[in-house]
């Protein structure tokens, strides 16, 4: 149990990285720990993202945290809005809410060698110190907007997907849609019923698959709450999946191959017309981009009041979009699901390490941490949901756990009277390289997507499967860090 409850902590960030990283810390008997938030609620993107249809296309008994199992999920893929009701009761249960400091957003953070602090500056103009700071900002904060001439032109209401404008009534509306990632296909099929006309414009057809989602019925919720062994096995069942699948992303073409008929077979029982199955059938390998679960999406497509438009964006005109084919297509209203600034990690923070080092320059040929969450010349820092600790399949939340319970074990060895600990930069450039060397090999580098950098670096996601994560982060070898004791 640390003394006085030090070191103190301060965490950026309430999604469910911060959340559970403070849940660790209190476990372990930590006390001295702030949040900082720059919204007025928690929940990250799950209070972020409310576009019609949000959710999470990882079940729920593997969403979760494994700590807290919810017994009663409505449905086993989830909707934003339980899944961030979840995130506050936890919080609340485990004695984290009282530590936020809501409205906060975090400008700057530099570390003082000589005091072993952290200095961090926020928006609002107050100042925080701590030993340890843990940015928990994730990787799909920042809305993304195309670079389209005329898009400041156009006169009818345009939002993102991640920023949905509520005030918006799409009713009878003429609506474009640019973008087919994860987004789009969720509220494409709620919008389409009310819409008069939504032209989708796609750039890459992604590969869809069927959602097995469920309706949990009460004896369902009872025999999870009886059973709770029950539920695991749903979990266990779920990680077991994601596993097999991710043995096909790192490189074995017959998992993909069988993915890419799988989403064949749904084509061609969702789409008769000819025309549209060759415009919705995808030309790059399966998980090279984000394969999407989706039942309803190809009807919605299908649907007579939907055009597919796979033509080139010329521009954004004062009243729709043009292609590159001459062709106006009039929208009243224009929607960007256009996914997120992924590989700037921490985003517009400015972070200097030792001797006043640029967290953005050390980056500047793409952001990468040992095991995602050390990054040399920066101690005492440790990222969650950093560099190469995304996922092509699986939940976030167990890589999440995984790198609170490591960034407990590096915050023990700071209370033991530690000023500070240091990744050895040898120790982080091996492990780079072999992450590079290893998602070289990966289907993630067989195309464009938001895993990767613009220059083809995949500076998002895990080479392996998580359980090796699981493996290779379980104990803090002291020996990959410089210690440096006042
Ligand atoms: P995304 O997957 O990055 O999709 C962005 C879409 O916009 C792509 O279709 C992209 O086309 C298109 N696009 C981007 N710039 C464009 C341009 N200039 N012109 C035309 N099209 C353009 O973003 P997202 O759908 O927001 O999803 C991001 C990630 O968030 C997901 O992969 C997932 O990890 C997470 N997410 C998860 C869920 C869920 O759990 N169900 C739901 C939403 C989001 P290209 O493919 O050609 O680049």
């Amino acid at each position: 149990m640390p003394a006085n409850g030090a070191p103190s902590v301060l965490i950026i960030g309430t999604g469910f990285g911060g959340i559970g990283m403070a849940i660790e810390l209190r476990r372990a008997g930590f006390r001295d720990i702030v949040l900082l938030e720059k919204a007025a609620d928690i929940g990250g993107v799950w209070r972020e993202n409310t576009y019609p249809g949000a959710g999470c296309d990882i079940p729920s008994p593997y969403y979760s945290y494994s700590y807290e199992p919810k017994p009663d999920w409505p449905m086993r893929f989830s909707l934003r809005a339980d899944i961030q009701e979840y995130l506050r009761r936890t919080a609340d249960k485990y004695g984290v809410t009282g530590l936020i400091r809501f409205n906060t957003e975090v400008t700057a953070a530099a570390f003082d060698a000589d005091r072993g602090l952290w200095r961090v500056e926020t928006a609002t103009g107050a100042t925080y110190e701590a030993n340890v700071l843990i940015p928990a900002v994730g990787q799909l904060s920042r809305p993304a907007w195309p670079n389209l001439a005329g898009r400041e032109r156009f006169t009818g209401p345009a939002f993102h997907s991640a920023e949905w404008d509520h005030g918006t009534d799409l009713t009878g509306k003429r609506v474009a849609v640019i973008g087919t990632g994860a987004s789009a296909i969720q509220f494409v099929p709620l919008i389409q019923p009310k819409v008069a006309r939504l032209t989708l414009f796609q750039r890459t057809a992604p590969y869809i698959v069927p959602k097995t989602d469920t309706v949990y019925r009460p004896w369902q919720h009872a025999m999870y709450r009886r059973l709770p062994r029950t539920q695991l096995a749903e979990r266990a069942f779920f990680w077991g999946l994601c596993e097999f699948a991710t043995v096909g992303l790192k490189g074995n073409r017959a998992i993909t191959k069988a993915v890419e008929w799988l989403s064949a077979a749904l084509r061609a029982r969702q789409i008769k017309d000819r025309e549209l199955r060759a415009k919705l059938t995808p030309d790059h390998p399966a998980g090279c981009k984000r394969v999407l679960f989706a039942s309803n999406y190809y009807p919605a497509v299908a649907a007579p009041n939907v055009r597919l438009e796979t033509g080139r964006i010329a521009e954004i005109t004062p009243g729709g979009v043009r292609t590159g084919d001459g062709v106006e297509h009039p929208a009243d209203v224009i929607i960007y699901a256009t996914g997120f600034r992924t590989t700037e990690f921490l985003g517009p923070m400015k972070v200097l390490g030792l001797a006043g080092r640029d967290l953005r320059e050390y980056w500047s040929d793409g952001a990468r941490a040992y095991l995602g969450m050390s990054v040399p010349g920066f101690p005492n820092m440790f990222l969650m949901y950093g560099p190469n600790t995304n996922l092509g399949c699986g939940s976030i939340i167990y890589m999440l756990e995984r790198q609170a319970r490591y960034i407990r074990q590096a915050v023990e060895h700071i209370a033991a009277g530690t000023s500070y600990v240091d990744v050895r930069p040898e120790v982080a450039d091996h492990f780079d390289a072999e992450v590079q060397r290893r998602l070289a090999r990966s289907v993630w580098s067989m195309c464009r997507s938001w895993y990767r950098e613009d220059g083809g670096r995949v500076s998002t996601n895990w080479p392996g499967l998580v359980s090796e994560y699981d493996r290779r982060t379980k104990t803090l070898d002291l020996a990959d860090y410089q210690v440096v004791v006042r």
